[in-house]
């Protein structure tokens, strides 16, 4: 039988949270006098969105869109789906697109152009993980908590078959043969 386990951390809970540390002060740096609309893509990025979040120091306001994610896969099936939007109207705003993970491109292209239709004064990226090699389109990425290999990552928000995302650190998801 094939079953999935996750191994040993990719990356430890003391050091994503140093990370995000960092990433929230280059944010309050780079915002610096102005306000800004926090949009976390659920549901991957509910742990790294709370955290990041609670370290900007500026006036924020929060919102989510649960986008539709691989479902059971381990592979980028191409096609995204909201199953959920924001609530509140973003034009003229600067907003903070708050994401998990970026493998292909695709979920990020599309809520991009979600996102612009919009008209917010300014749109940025902020991603967690970052997977290269998997990459399928162009997309530009403002903030990036660490650069990882093409593994399948769990935890910290990430899940598989929407299991491990209460896992506080970030593990690769292993197939093993019993
Ligand atoms: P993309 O559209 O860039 O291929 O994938 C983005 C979405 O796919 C992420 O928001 C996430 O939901 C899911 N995803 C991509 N890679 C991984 C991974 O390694 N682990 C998990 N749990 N989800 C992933």
């Amino acid at each position: 039988m094939n079953k999935k386990i996750f191994g040993k951390p990719i990356i430890t809970q003391e050091a994503v949270q140093k990370r995000i540390k960092e990433l929230g002060s280059n944010i309050t740096r780079d915002y610096a006098g102005q306000e800004l609309y926090l949009i976390g893509v659920l549901k991957g990025a509910f742990a790294f969105y709370a955290d990041l979040a609670r370290v900007i120091s500026l006036p924020v306001r929060v919102g989510f869109i649960l986008a539709s994610s691989y479902q059971g896969a381990t592979h980028s099936s191409g096609k995204v789906k909201i199953l959920s939007d924001i609530v509140d109207d973003i034009k003229g705003k600067n907003v903070l697109l708050v994401e998990d993970i970026v493998d292909s491109g695709l979920t990020l292209q599309f809520l991009n152009k979600t996102l612009k239709a919009k008209k917010p004064k300014s749109l940025k990226v902020c991603v967690l993980l970052n997977k290269t090699e998997g990459r399928q389109v162009d997309v530009d990425l403002d903030y990036i908590g660490f650069e990882i290999p093409d593994k399948y990552i769990v935890g910290y928000g990430l899940d598989y078959d929407n299991k491990y995302r209460n896992l506080p650190y970030l593990a690769i998801l292993e197939n093993i043969h019993e």
